[in-house]
């Protein structure tokens, strides 16, 4: 077998996973091109649909099929072509490989085997919508597909519920109407929720809506759910029942001492729980 990838300046015996644009072609930065263009094999979860993108970049490089269901056997392929020298890309259809894509599970191998595997990092709708969401709290979870049967999807959220941190969801537009009921019931409903839809596309939007209100909001217009969607979900409110007095004594002690310094001497001054001090600091730090 004759290798590209040293030619064109790439590590042999190496993959390389590549993100991808999500809907705008603008999206694929220059070493992502330089990469899809000098490997030998490209792994797809769709050959046809990453041919479009390839095409339209006038880059002809060979593909091959690496979805949920033969990511073993394609993965042994993998390593078979890595075993001989080759340079080798690992895309999914649209953004970062194994993030709620396949690929996970061939990277594992991969890595497992030996290889060396190098992200070409890139667009990622969860990123991207939480970039331009105006959330400010300071930590978030990334939660990706929530179950699809309601009481799974309740269930799940009841243990998300407590986490001190925003939390983002992926969500297909057959099942937005019944998420985003699920997340109004389970969740608190001071909480925002940052409905992201088909984001670097047309018909891009963002809208921000308290969760209690989303519901009404998506029913109002069809076409609010349609396409492609991420969900951001703000941070919980800080505990309820904590007295003003230890709010007002943080905020005083956070204007001058590190954060946890702050949150101990309100806690022993106050007689506040020190974690409630503590989720409520890192949200008044996140929106400054
Ligand atoms: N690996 C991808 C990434 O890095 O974002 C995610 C793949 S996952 C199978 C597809 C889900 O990502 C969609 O159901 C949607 O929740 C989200 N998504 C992908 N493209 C999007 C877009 N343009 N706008 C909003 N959400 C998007």
């Amino acid at each position: 077998m004759r290798h590209r990838g040293a030619g064109a300046g790439l590590k042999t015996s190496a993959l390389y996973v590549v993100a991808t644009p999500l809907g705008n072609l603008g999206d694929l930065g220059d070493r992502a091109r330089e990469v899809l263009a000098g490997v030998d094999a490209i792994a797809c979860e769709d050959t046809r649909h990453t041919r479009k993108l390839l095409d339209h970049f006038g880059i002809r490089a060979e593909t091959f099929s690496l979805h949920e269901h033969n990511e073993a056997a394609a993965a042994e392929r993998l390593i078979r072509q890595l075993r001989e020298g080759g340079s080798l890309a690992l895309v999914s259809d649209a953004g970062t490989p194994a993030v709620s894509d396949p690929g996970a599970r061939a990277v594992a191998a991969v890595r497992a085997a030996g290889f060396e595997v190098i992200p070409v990092p890139g667009p990622n709708a969860a990123v991207a919508a939480l970039s331009a969401s105006g959330l400010t709290d300071p930590h978030f979870l990334f939660y990706g597909f929530l179950p699809a049967k309601t009481a799974a999807r309740r269930k799940a959220l009841a243990a998300l519920k407590p986490l001190p941190c925003a939390l983002v969801f992926y969500e297909a537009p057959h099942r937005i109407e019944e998420a985003v009921a699920d997340l109004a019931a389970e969740l608190e409903p001071g909480r925002r929720l940052v409905i992201a839809r088909e984001l670097t596309k047309l018909f891009e939007s963002i809208v921000d809506l308290p969760l209690a209100e989303a519901a009404a909001w998506l029913a109002a217009d069809a076409d609010r759910r349609r396409g492609e969607f991420v969900l951001c979900v703000s941070a919980p409110p800080p505990a309820e029942g904590m007295p003003a007095e230890a709010e007002r004594m943080l905020d005083t002690l956070l204007a001058e001492l590190p954060l946890k310094q702050a949150v101990k001497l309100a806690a022993e001054i106050s007689g506040a729980p020190k974690n409630a001090l503590y989720d409520l600091a890192l949200s008044r730090k996140g929106k400054e």
